[in-house]
């Protein structure tokens, strides 16, 4: 009797959902698998084959994904749920806290879930905001892509105004106590930033007890000496491709990369180079419609939209964006230097930065990657899938659509192998089974 309970339970419990008919990318970067069929049982992937290989179960719904690419869900690894595209961040820092947990970070998460990012890693945010915008998306309270949260950046000095989500580092004590506090609070990463104004100690503190705790470290790289003081200490992922106009990196640094990239032992070491909005600004600045699209409003209060408009109005003006233009022609060669040295590249966007907004960060960034820096597709969809949950070690569980992992899915209409700037209007987003989109 108990049994039979059981198993009527388990049967309710778990609606069934096949997606069938369209050409599959599994996030493993192999040959895509035409005429596919995904068998989704509750929040996870149950089986993936072909049309008359697989059997769909009687009562499945049957979603068609005919014409379409099918692909594991994106994630982006460098994102900001705290900033909207606003321009002057010592604004809006000041004004927007008060809403940030329960407006600001939740559209942010909503509008990457809607672009098709059903993961995404916030890089620098005030800790008790992240940590909770992140469980209520996972217990389903709010719509959202799955976020890994570092909290607080970890550095040198906040700058005036920043404290709530910018941690100073005051010795060698304070650094592991600062990283156990951020462990004990839950967080799934570290952020360094200007890790070259911190002392050597401080910074193999930081590190240390960071994966004493099991936690990776991830270090901004705008500056050389913040490179070399990464890579003695252990960063795991380093961010931006940096070094401001210089045409690329000096032969010490990639030494130092090529030594580290040598050491299989070590683990991969990889590298999120943020590339598109430096190298679209000049394009975006001259034709600003793309800034006028609805999609980065959703779930945002009309007065904030107006606030964000406001301040973009003038992109060509923006004190941010001077240099940009001096910085994108040395894009390509610090792009393929780091290719070169070997580390594994990953999709990340600054999303939330002005005039990037979540809505339609992440797509631009595989765009960059494969329409001007050669990036082959399917490697640049691994390193949008695969390689992001590997590095934060959910690989076992999410990342490719495969049998046993959570069914983050989604689908766009035409063939995204040949035109990647398809993923710009993604028609289908599943997560965990349950269809957003
Ligand atoms: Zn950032």
């Amino acid at each position: 009797m108990t049994c039979w309970i059981l198993v009527f339970a388990s049967q309710i419990q778990a609606q069934v959902t096949a997606l069938v008919g369209g050409t599959l990318i599994d996030g493993y970067g192999s040959q895509p698998l035409r005429n596919s069929v995904i068998i989704i049982e509750g929040e996870k992937i149950k089986a993936v084959g072909r049309i008359g290989e697989i059997e769909i179960p009687t009562g499945a719904k049957i979603i068609s994904t005919e014409g379409m690419t099918v692909l594991p869900g994106l994630w982006d690894m460098h994102v900001h749920l705290m900033i909207n595209g606003h321009s002057d961040y010592a604004y809006w820092d000041k004004k927007y806290p008060p809403l940030f947990q329960s407006v600001i970070m939740p559209a942010s998460a909503h509008q990457l879930l809607m672009a098709g990012v059903t993961s995404a890693r916030d890089l620098g945010g005030p800790l008790k905001e992240s940590i909770a915008v992140r469980d209520a998306i996972n217990r389903g309270d709010i719509p959202g892509a799955t976020m890994y949260v570092s909290g607080p950046f970890l550095q040198h000095r906040p700058y005036p105004g920043t404290e709530d989500f910018r941690w100073g580092i005051y010795g060698e004590k304070d650094a592991r106590e600062k990283v156990q506090k951020l462990a004990k609070a839950g967080v799934d990463c570290i952020k360094l930033i200007d890790q070259d104004e911190m002392t050597k100690e401080e910074v193999f503190a930081i590190v240390d007890e960071a994966h004493k705790n099991k936690l990776k470290v991830v270090g901004h790289s705008h500056r050389p000496n913040e490179i070399r003081i990464g890579l003695k200490a252990g960063v795991d992922n380093f961010e931006h491709t940096g070094l401001s106009s210089a045409p690329g990196y000096p032969q010490d640094i990639l030494d130092s990369i090529q030594e580290r990239t040598a050491k299989m032992s070590l683990g991969p070491l990889f590298w999120t180079p943020t590339i598109e909005g430096l190298y679209n600004y000049e394009e975006l600045r001259d034709n600003p419609e793309r800034l006028d699209d609805p999609s980065w409003h959703l779930d945002l209060p009309d007065s904030v939209i107006k606030d964000i408009k406001h301040s973009i109005q003038h992109p060509e003006s923006l004190s941010y964006f001077q240099l940009t233009p001096i910085r994108k022609p040395t894009l390509v060669n610090k792009f393929k230097q780091l290719q070169k040295a070997g580390v594994v590249m990953m999709i990340g966007t600054d999303s939330g930065i002005p005039m990037k907004f979540h809505s339609m960060s992440t797509w631009n960034e595989l765009d960059v990657w494969v329409r001007v820096m050669g990036v082959d597709p399917l490697q640049a969809i691994k390193s949008a899938t695969y390689w992001p949950a590997f590095f934060m070690g959910v690989d076992k569980k999410v990342g490719t659509i495969s049998p046993g992992k959570d069914a983050d899915i989604i689908a766009v209409r035409g063939d995204v192998i040949k035109y990647i700037d398809l993923l710009q209007s993604v028609d289908i987003v599943v997560k965990k089974g349950k269809q957003y989109k």
